[in-house]
């Protein structure tokens, strides 16, 4: 696959103290309940955490789906909460691509493979970075070369996953975002998804997130932020895992953790010249 654009950056990310709410009969549901984040352009990274944590609706806050209730997202030059529908949809059709988890919610059922990728491609038309590839390239390096003629309605859920995805990159968009990229794919066409995923970040330097339970996709992120009960809860680099100190200066423990440093447990504080660590009194006891 050859580049013949230069590379489109991609947008950078910060969340400060988001907040979001539903609204529901019975009450609120606290979806998000104070999520800090900051993330460079050019980042590529999984989000992870239980059903329920708040992963997709930090997806959705971040397409512009959703606005917070309160905190702020700027995404790039733009602050979510001040831009118009209109605006919104400008961005999602231009700069920001979302893939939904359903591929059929993506795609247009009685186009073919191929057109749906074309499709995808106008919004870039104009652009001073164009997308590079052609839909019958993308569709190849998934695998589905010969499928590109074939309506998406005779298509089978996986393959329909991948056209999906292949519409979503096709637009080479500063901002991807996708929704579990690989829940219905065997292990070549997963590995696949993940080359492609990592292709746009590298090539164009796109910003990408993609929202996974599949392990797979979580270790081939070069950094993983897990979101539990709402907030950030544990950060992932090269494998290692990691606490966040909140912008209130809370600190956020995996369950497992908890369980050994249950509420209430008392960390010492020690300063370095270097810095500082936490260090649990009861290994402190042990290394004596
Ligand atoms: P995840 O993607 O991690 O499974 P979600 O962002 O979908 O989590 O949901 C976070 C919380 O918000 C859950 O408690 C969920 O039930 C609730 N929620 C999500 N969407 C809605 C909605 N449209 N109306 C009411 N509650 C919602």
């Amino acid at each position: 696959m050859t580049v013949e654009t230069s590379p489109s950056p991609g947008l950078d990310i910060h969340f400060d103290g988001v907040v979001h709410l539903y609204p529901s009969q019975e009450g609120d549901v606290v979806a998000l309940r104070g999520v800090d984040l900051d993330v460079e352009a050019g980042e590529e990274f999984a989000l992870l955490g239980p059903s329920g944590s708040g992963k997709s609706t930090v997806l959705a806050l971040l397409a512009g789906l959703q606005r917070p209730s309160a905190g702020q997202i700027l995404i790039g030059p733009y602050e979510m909460s001040k831009l118009s529908n209109r605006q919104l949809l400008r961005l999602r059709a231009t700069e920001v691509s979302l893939v939904l988890q359903d591929p059929s919610r993506n795609l247009l059922p009685y186009a073919t493979a191929s057109q749906n990728i074309e499709f995808a491609q106008r919004g870039a038309r104009g652009r001073k970075h164009r997308p590079p590839w052609r839909p019958a390239e993308l569709l190849e390096q998934l695998g589905m070369g010969a499928l590109a003629g074939r309506t998406v309605a005779t298509l089978s859920g996986g393959e329909q996953q991948r056209v999906a995805i292949a519409s979503g990159v096709a637009s080479a968009p500063r901002l991807l975002l996708v929704d579990e990229p690989t829940s219905q794919l065997d292990t070549r066409s997963r590995d696949q998804v993940i080359e492609l995923l990592h292709k746009i970040n590298r090539q164009l330097g796109s910003t990408v997130v993609s929202v996974t339970h599949d392990q797979a996709v979580a270790h081939a992120m070069p950094r993983t932020v897990t979101i539990r009960d709402g907030r950030v809860g544990a950060e992932g680099r090269k494998g290692e895992e990691y606490a966040v100190v909140g912008r209130d200066g809370s600190v956020q423990l995996p369950p497992d953790v908890l369980e050994i440093l249950p509420p209430g447990t008392l960390l010492h504080v020690r300063r370095h010249a270097a810095g500082v660590d936490l260090r649990n009194p009861e290994l402190e006891r042990h290394d004596q």
